[in-house]
């Protein structure tokens, strides 16, 4: 396709965000068309790329996320059952007082996996005066980090096996539980490439605890029950606080470890095909590179054409001391700033917890060097940056 063709006004608006009749209460029906590893086998993560097919109509920009409306397994769902002595074919009242199965009810509208504190305090309310001695040290705001320590890498398999006959009637677990919840994947391709798809970049929750064998809710679907051809209820949401610069000359910086790289392949995607001018820095990190270097051949394609200015990679594995994408930084603090100051846009996206943090103290020290300033002088620069939109992050 040639970027006449493409670079019509309505495509080229940044902040368009999605277009579709569908949502969360009533979603697409969107077939699997590619869902393959990109981790090696023997990396210690399972991340998967996974293509969808959009109906005519729905579209969406780079920034979006897809929301995809998760069920649980049919191991957990019989688990819990079977546990609480019930077989699936009582009928329940669903959140709208649809009349339905208790086994759909544990299927696709209750949140079984993970246990919340508030589900072990309103479980022990169902024993009335009956509440175990070993239920009773988990309630109450005096117990709050022992209820806290106690529900961390539990589910509510593990509550109700542990303390046994007391949810009497299917219907009390809507009192208990809360509910199955869509969840949200940043979109890692752009429309403009893939017409008629939407790609993800999905890293499968997989852990050991309390002596079993988890997996998360969403991810582990995806990862384990939707090959191709499978059918997934999905939807677009928009993220207008995440968008490429209007201004397709302007620099731009991506910080993307792990699969916060997603949504950048969605910026790159659509800047290699409306042909903009602007330079682009990628920052990536993993564990190692042999295995975890998600897209590394579409990348250093990229890089090796020119389009993507600088590529800057950090594997915290690779070497006895672990480096990761802010130590990049670090060591392109100059550069990092002489594109700032020509006004790059700066975008973060992925984990919330520390890397974020760890990258904006990176990102501050990079300009309190370059602008010989402090660190005072940094934030307020930061600011600026912010109300300019120029600092953007989807972290989660
Ligand atoms: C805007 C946005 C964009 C996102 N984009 C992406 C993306 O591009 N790719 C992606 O993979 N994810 C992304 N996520 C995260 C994603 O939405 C899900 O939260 C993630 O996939 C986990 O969901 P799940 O249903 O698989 O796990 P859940 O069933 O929700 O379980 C996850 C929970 O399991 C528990 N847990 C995990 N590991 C352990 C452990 N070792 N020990 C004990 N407990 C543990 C934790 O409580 C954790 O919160 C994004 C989130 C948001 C909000």
């Amino acid at each position: 396709m040639s970027e006449s063709t493409l670079a019509t006004p309505a495509e080229t608006t940044i902040d368009k965000g999605h277009t579709s009749k569908y949502t969360r209460n009533n979603p697409y029906q969107s077939r699997v068309l590619v869902n393959k590893r990109l981790t090696g086998p023997e990396s210690e993560k399972e991340t998967i790329h996974i293509e969808m097919e959009l109906e005519e109509g729905m579209t969406y920009t780079p920034g979006d996320a897809l929301g995809v409306i998760p069920t649980n397994r049919e191991e957990a769902v019989e688990a819990v059952l079977k546990a609480l002595g019930f077989n699936g074919t009582e009928r329940v009242l669903d959140h709208y007082k649809v009349e339905i199965s208790f086994l759909e009810a544990l299927t696709t509208r209750l949140a079984i996996g993970k246990l919340a504190r508030g589900s072990v305090n309103q479980f022990a309310k169902l024993a009335g005066e009956n509440v175990p001695e070993g239920l009773k040290k988990l309630l109450g705001a005096e117990n709050r980090d022992a209820a806290e320590a106690y529900v961390w890498g539990r589910e509510f398999i593990d509550l109700v096996t542990e303390f046994p006959g007391i949810v009497k009637q299917p219907q009390e677990l809507f009192n208990i539980l809360q509910r199955l919840t869509p969840r949200m994947y940043s979109i890692a391709s752009s429309q403009l490439a893939h017409p008629g798809q939407v790609h993800m970049t999905v890293r499968v929750v997989r852990y050991n605890s309390h002596g079993q064998e988890r997996q998360g809710v969403a991810s582990g679907l995806l990862g384990e029950r939707a090959p191709v051809g499978a059918v997934l209820p999905v939807f677009l949401h928009d993220n207008n606080n995440f968008r490429l610069p209007e201004d397709s000359n302007a620099p731009m910086i991506m910080i993307g470890p792990g699969t916060g790289i997603a949504p950048f392949r969605a910026f790159l995607e659509q800047r290699q095909v409306l042909g903009a001018k602007g330079d682009n820095w990628l920052f990536f990190g993993e564990q190692r590179s042999g295995s975890d270097y998600l897209y590394k051949d579409q990348f250093e394609g990229m890089h090796a054409s020119g389009f993507l200015t600088n590529l800057h990679t950090a594997f915290s594995r690779d070497q006895e001391k672990k480096v990761y994408v802010q130590d990049r930084m670090r060591e392109n603090a100059a550069e990092l700033y002489a594109w700032l100051a020509r006004g790059a846009y700066f975008y973060v996206c992925g984990d919330a917890s520390r890397m974020a943090k760890d990258v904006e103290l990176a990102l501050l020290d990079a300009i309190a060097k370059g602008s010989n300033g402090t660190l005072e002088q940094a934030n307020e620069y930061l600011a600026t940056m912010k109300k300019q939109k120029r600092y953007q992050r989807d972290v989660y």
